[in-house]
């Protein structure tokens, strides 16, 4: 039997390894974490059994006093303790956002094996993350698509014969308005992404271009490739999910229809490839197209080099500033265009204090610092 605790399973990847936990006779839900969806969680607790779940406070308590053979927690501190439980389980990190990080932190002392969609947690902390990494010899595995994808390719060769890492986009919601027509987009509008069914952050990531920004940033930590070595490129089928370019310019690519399970499938059972839920891909009728980067039609591309160049916790500043712009905007606070102008106004404002040697308290005082300036200025 595999244990697994899943973290955020009430989200969208949450659920699809839900059905792949489902799937397989050994594999076990021994604990999982949501946030506020209640219903949803009973709904989990019913079908999967878990021995421990933990949720955003004590105030859901009674809704689930009928539950007695499981144990919860609470809070941040609930998330600390639920990835220690036992020693016996690999967690899944599928969290949004920077309230990933600690759990993460935690799981990698406690020597869990994690894997990881919570991108946010690699570009906030990416050394920190990697030093613990190596000192706790656990295995951290990626979930994101295009992060999968490059770790397949680059099976087939030598790290001193990588050329570059190509990351594939699928543009997002408003890849064919320019950017005058972005002026007043509405949330609705930012939601309805062309390729792909997910969570809503990552969504409006995806039309900003900040979601790619902030894969270069996971590319250049899991794989330890200079930011010189690492492109992105347009390709508006989601098909190939990246690619590999060798010094005798041959590219390896992962092609596949885009389904999440794909890549969550291959964490879980990580190196083997079984059969699962994605539709096999279907020659007869298709097309890839491919547009270079345009840094001016998508800036925060261009502004997540800067910040990963400079390292440090620019790229925390670049993530925090962004994932208080799209709450705001998801609240209807700000205009969609302001969500760019936060994080260039963030990056201005904090780039003179870069610190490089931190730990896990001076990123969270960080972030709490970067939060009050845009909630100060913008809302
Ligand atoms: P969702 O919004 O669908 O789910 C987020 C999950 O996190 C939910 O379970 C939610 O709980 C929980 N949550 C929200 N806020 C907090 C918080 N402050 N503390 C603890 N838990 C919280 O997101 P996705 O599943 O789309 O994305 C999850 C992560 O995976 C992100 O980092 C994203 O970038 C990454 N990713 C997602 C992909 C996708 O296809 N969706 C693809 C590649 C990467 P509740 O719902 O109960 O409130
Ligand atoms: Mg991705």
């Amino acid at each position: 039997m595999k244990n697994f605790i899943l973290l955020g399973a009430t989200g969208s990847i949450g659920s699809q390894t839900l059905d792949i936990i489902k799937k397989d006779k050994n594999f076990n839900l021994l604990g999982f974490s949501f946030f506020e969806n209640v219903s949803r969680a009973k709904e989990i607790i019913n079908e999967f059994k878990p021995k421990y779940v933990t949720m955003k406070d004590s105030s859901f308590k009674d809704e689930f006093n009928n539950f007695k053979d499981v144990t919860f927690f609470y809070g941040e501190r609930g998330l600390l303790d639920l990835v220690k439980v036992e020693e016996n389980a690999t967690i899944i990190n599928s969290i949004v956002g920077l309230a990933g990080l600690a759990p993460t932190v935690e799981a990698i002392k406690a020597k869990k094996d994690i894997l990881l969609a919570n991108k946010e947690t690699l570009v906030c902390a990416g050394d920190l993350i990697k030093r613990l990494v190596k000192e706790n010899k656990v295995n951290l595995i990626p979930i994101d698509s295009e992060h999968s994808a490059i770790m397949q390719c680059l099976k087939v060769g030598k790290k001193k014969e990588i050329k570059k890492i190509i990351i594939t986009a699928s543009g997002g919601s408003f890849r064919d308005l320019s950017r005058s027509e972005l002026e007043n987009v509405t949330l609705v509008d930012a939601l309805r992404h062309p390729n792909w069914n997910m969570g809503k952050k990552i969504t409006i990531d995806s039309s900003t271009m900040v979601n790619k920004g902030l894969e270069v940033i996971e590319a250049h930590y899991l794989f330890d490739v200079d930011y010189s070595k690492i492109e992105t490129v347009i390709h508006k089928e989601s098909i190939i999910h990246s690619m590999v370019e060798y010094k005798d310019n041959g590219i390896i690519a992962h092609l596949a229809v885009p389904d999440m399970h794909l890549p969550i499938m291959y964490a879980m059972y990580y190196p083997r490839h079984l059969k699962g839920f994605t539709q096999e891909l279907d020659f007869s009728n298709l097309n890839l197209s491919f547009k270079k980067m345009d840094i001016k039609r998508f800036p925060m591309v261009e502004k997540a080099y800067y910040v990963g160049k400079a390292g440090g916790v620019l790229p925390l500043v670049y993530n925090t500033s962004n994932e208080v712009a799209v709450s705001l905007f998801t609240n209807g606070k700000i205009k969609y265009l302001d969500i760019e102008d936060i994080i260039t106004k963030s990056i201005e404002r904090f780039k003179d204090e870069n610190i490089y040697d931190y730990d896990i308290d001076d990123l969270l005082e960080f972030d709490k610092k970067v939060r009050s300036f845009v909630l100060e200025k913008w809302s």
